[in-house]
């Protein structure tokens, strides 16, 4: 199993699980760079997973599915009118020879969920690198607990997020941390990873357990605060 960031839009990321003929795409914000990623590699589509609502995260599924039979589509209730298969909080599925399991990450979104496989994790924008997604619900108490499922996650745990926002994220969090070494060492990482026009991500939980401060924030307050200043930055 390979997992590959397609770019798309501004600065979306549309992840592809891979095995040698089919394919897995979570969160197809468009079709076009998904189509031409498939044909490249020679693969069919066989599952899209969705994580919420936003038109960035679902815009290419109607055109994916009118060029490919038989895909089966997961995603939360809140995307319901596109899924094949709704699925909620709790829950577990096989797809091919693994086990997903389904986390509600809600704040983002009403709905948002994460699905992590083994220890690949796919968490839309309910966690980036070095930060977290806005929480336009504003329900920072659900928004506090998704941080705490993801903060209780084995270090090991890779982290596919829906965005390149890591050095934005960095130039903040050093802003709040000044003295937080990780952070400046990350940030210059990933400086030079921009620089190469290469992706930051995936991250892990270890490395985000050291840089993210919305991860690791004490309480509902304190997160709360942080994401106010973040949406200010
Ligand atoms: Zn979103």
């Amino acid at each position: 199993m390979n997992i590959h960031a397609i770019p798309a839009l501004n600065d979306n990321y549309i992840w592809a699980i891979t095995d040698n003929e089919r394919a897995i795409i979570v969160d197809p914000g468009e079709a076009e760079p998904v189509l031409t990623f498939l044909q490249d590699n020679q693969l069919t589509l066989d599952c899209i997973l969705l994580t919420h609502h936003h038109d960035d995260h679902i815009g290419g599924v109607q055109d994916l599915t009118e060029k490919f039979d038989a895909v089966t589509i997961y995603g939360p209730t809140e995307v319901s009118e596109l899924t094949t298969i709704t699925v909620a909080d709790g829950d577990c599925f096989d797809l091919w020879d693994q086990v997903v399991e389904v986390h509600l990450t809600a704040g983002h979104t009403e709905g948002h969920i994460s699905y992590l496989m083994e220890e690949e994790l796919f968490c839309g924008d309910a966690l980036f690198s070095g930060g977290c997604g806005r929480v336009f619900i504003k329900d920072y108490d659900a928004a506090y607990q998704g941080m705490q499922y993801f903060n209780a996650l084995p270090d090991s745990v890779r982290i596919y997020a829906g965005h390149e926002y890591t050095l934005t994220n960095l130039r903040f969090a050093e802003e709040i941390d000044p003295d937080n070494q990780a952070i400046k060492q990350t940030k210059e990482e990933v400086e030079a990873l921009r620089d190469n026009k290469q992706p930051t991500l995936p991250s892990t939980i270890g490395v985000e357990r050291k840089i993210n401060l919305f991860m690791t924030a004490d309480s509902v307050e304190q997160f709360k605060e942080l994401r106010d200043q973040r949406d200010n930055f």
